[in-house]
């Protein structure tokens, strides 16, 4: 035993949806397992996030689905639109469980419940609660990983060591865990997105549905979607680039700018983007190719670090959190502690699905156009 050490059954690298969502899991199922997360505070980021119904009867399993209905919306239907704003397609989850197979496969649409809207950092903070914010600890880097016989050892960037059982590494697209199985590189898949926040006022609809506008070439394109039970609308707007965009991660916009490149859109686009009631950041859009392996005998990658996709198939925190379902079931069922079997049968069950819906993510990226701009005229100097 490491004298500077301290040990713990489960530990999980990645406070991020993925990894609060096994934490909630493992709770459930008995376990107390401890969360470590790089970021120095937990605060409000990110946009918004469609909710499946599969995801949905999780939460109420997790006895979570009450909280998660008041911070979100219903939206049993999405319209999609022309640029200009002409209906093309509605879609109506309910009747037509089987809307938009790309989804429908993957349990988007159901009859008996409708999808729901939720900005990230709400579903987050519902999550946090959920785990008690006292098994999260902030500022803690993952900067080794060591998997010995009967345990794993955990070093953090200030040199705190920690052993655990069990790790699960939850850590992202940029996983440091995931390096234990693949030396894969990150995939800029040529577009970036523009994530804003604003009040329903600004809409003269109803703010009770997905929508979205699309260039006839899908070089310009834009989703919203109610958040704050409906009291806000989000917008991701994309935008085709062609150059990985420096890896800025958090770039900031000028709305005006911003809502310029969407003059020629129905005008509610434009009203939507300059209503903005706080900063929008640019999150260019990045992925990585499938792997067959995300499991050790005691580690085992979840969401991101195991999976990233483009978040066009609205997939990303459902299968997240379906994964981490499935491997606190597993956990759940391994006897006195061995783990090797449960996070096998947790690898099988989870990477084939998880491959073909970021194939699919990918699809969805390659098939738009690129425009031609120079991003930092778009942003805030
Ligand atoms: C800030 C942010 C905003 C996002 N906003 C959206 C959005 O608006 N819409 C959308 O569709 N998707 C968004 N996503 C992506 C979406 O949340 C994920 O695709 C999905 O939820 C899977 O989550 P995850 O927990 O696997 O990964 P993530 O949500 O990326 O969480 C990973 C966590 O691991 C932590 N971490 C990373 N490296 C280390 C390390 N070395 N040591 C310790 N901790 C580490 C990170 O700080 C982070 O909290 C966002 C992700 C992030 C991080």
């Amino acid at each position: 035993m490491n004298p500077r050490g301290i040990s713990m059954d489960i530990a999980i690298i990645g406070a991020g949806l993925g990894g609060l969502a096994a934490a909630v899991a493992l709770q459930h199922h008995g376990h107390r397992p401890v969360i470590f997360d790089k970021t120095r505070e937990l605060g409000e980021v990110g946009g918004p996030l469609g909710i499946s119904p599969q995801t949905l009867r999780l939460f109420g399993e997790w006895g979570i689905v009450d909280g998660f209905d008041e911070i979100s919306s219903a939206t049993q239907y999405f319209e999609n639109r022309d640029q200009l704003g002409q209906l093309e397609k509605i879609t109506d989850y309910a009747a037509t469980p089987e809307a938009g197979a790309e989804h429908g496969r993957f349990g988007y649409a159901d009859s008996d419940l409708a999808p729901r809207t939720v900005h990230r950092a709400d579903l987050h903070g519902l999550l946090v609660s959920a785990v008690g914010p006292e098994q999260v600890r902030l500022r803690h880097e993952l900067s080794g990983i060591t998997e010995r016989d009967d345990h794993v050892e955990l070093t953090f960037a200030d040199g705190e060591v920690v052993r655990a059982g069990l790790v699960i590494a939850a850590d992202g697209l940029r996983s440091r865990a995931r390096k234990m199985f693949s030396d894969d590189d990150i995939h800029y898949c040529g577009s970036v997105i523009f994530r804003a926040v604003s009040p329903a006022e600004c809409l003269a609809i109803p703010n009770d549905r997905l929508r979205s506008w699309h260039s006839a070439d899908y070089a310009k394109h834009v989703i919203s979607m109610p958040v704050r039970a409906g009291r806000q609308v989000a917008v991701d707007a994309t935008l085709g680039v062609d150059e990985p965009p420096l890896h800025l991660w958090s770039a900031r916009a000028d709305l005006q700018a911003l809502a310029g490149q969407f003059d020629e859109f129905d005008p509610v686009v434009g009203q939507m983007l300059r209503a903005a009631t706080g900063p929008v950041y640019m999150h260019p859009v990045y992925d990585r190719d499938p792997i067959d392996r995300w499991t050790t005998a005691r580690v085992a990658l979840l969401g991101d670090a195991a999976h990233p996709m483009t978040p066009f198939g609205g997939q990303g925190a459902n299968q997240a959190i379906q994964d981490a379902a499935e491997l606190a079931t597993q956990i759940a069922a391994a006897p006195n502690g061995d783990y090797t079997e449960a996070l096998q049968r947790y690898q099988r069950v989870r990477t084939e699905r998880t491959a073909e819906i970021q194939r699919a993510a990918r699809g969805y990226a390659d098939r738009r156009a690129r425009v031609s701009l120079r991003l930092a005229d778009i942003l805030v100097r």
